[in-house]
């Protein structure tokens, strides 16, 4: 069944240059996708449609049988409590410990952070230790984020991402600020917790054969445009 329906969908920012070209692909429930391309071809531009923190240009997008461009306020809040977000540079809030920075990904993007801790139940606060454990990170639950290593900031980032069990998760180059064993660590974690928790997971990488070793499907999109979609890329079809 399809959870993201992508269906001629343009981009500009500036009302001249596209820069996402009358793209169309659909994400089954439960798939692994990567997306892959140089800088600049449109892959941050196209996770940001998905979840509507940019208008769409023309064409649609459809998650979850809903169009997202038709959505009211309330609507579109509900679809980001669906759809988690994971990010090159973490983008967590680096005073706040581990466990916190988790929590907050519950408050959607609110940005009073006063007393945390104590606006949430106790089944709440177990399930974010739920996910620490899982990726293996939670001994440092208390510890202030900034106290990290890039690695287990980024776990933090995916745990925040899931905590609102999300059916879709778009991570925006999740591995580039890290060194190979890290991003090894990472891309494993978030293969094997998104698919333990049934979780669709959209992934910009710039690195083919990391996309190669994780996902059910790649997407290459260049200048705006998808020039591959499938399963077997080939090194030789990039630049
Ligand atoms: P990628 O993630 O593949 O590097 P991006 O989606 O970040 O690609 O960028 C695609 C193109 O859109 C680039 O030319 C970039 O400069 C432009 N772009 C991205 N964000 C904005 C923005 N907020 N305003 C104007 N242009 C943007
Ligand atoms: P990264 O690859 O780390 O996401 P980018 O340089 O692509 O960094 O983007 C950093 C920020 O600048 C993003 O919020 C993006 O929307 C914005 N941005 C990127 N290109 C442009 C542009 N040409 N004009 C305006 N904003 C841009």
């Amino acid at each position: 069944m399809a959870l993201l329906q992508i269906a001629r969908l343009s981009k500009s920012y500036d009302n001249e240059t596209k820069v996402l070209k009358d793209i169309s692909f659909t994400v089954k429930a439960g798939e692994f996708v990567s997306i892959i391309g140089p800088s600049g071809a449109g892959k941050s531009t196209l996770l940001r449609c998905v979840n509507q923190m940019v208008p769409i240009s023309s064409g649609e997008v459809i998650f979850d049988n809903a169009p997202v461009t038709q959505l009211n306020k309330r609507a579109l809040r509900q679809l980001r409590t669906n759809i988690g977000m994971v990010f090159q540079h973490y983008n967590l809030v680096p005073r706040l410990t581990v466990i916190e920075n988790v929590l907050h990904g519950r408050l959607g993007y609110k940005t009073t952070l006063q007393g945390i801790m104590s606006r949430f139940t106790e089944k709440e606060k177990e399930q974010a230790f739920y996910l620490l454990r899982k990726l293996g990170i939670e001994e440092h639950a208390y510890k202030r984020c900034d106290q990290l290593s890039g690695g287990q900031q980024q776990r933090v980032g995916i745990a925040r991402a899931l905590i609102q069990g999300p059916k879709l998760v778009l991570c925006d180059e999740p591995i580039a600020s890290l060194d190979p064993n890290s991003s090894k660590i990472i891309m494993d974690h978030l293969k094997s917790i998104t698919s333990e928790l049934g979780i669709t997971c959209l992934v910009n990488l710039h690195q083919v054969e990391v996309a190669q070793q994780y996902s059910d499907r790649i997407i290459g999109l260049n200048q705006g445009e998808v020039v591959f979609d499938g399963t077997n890329y080939q090194l030789t079809e990039e630049k």
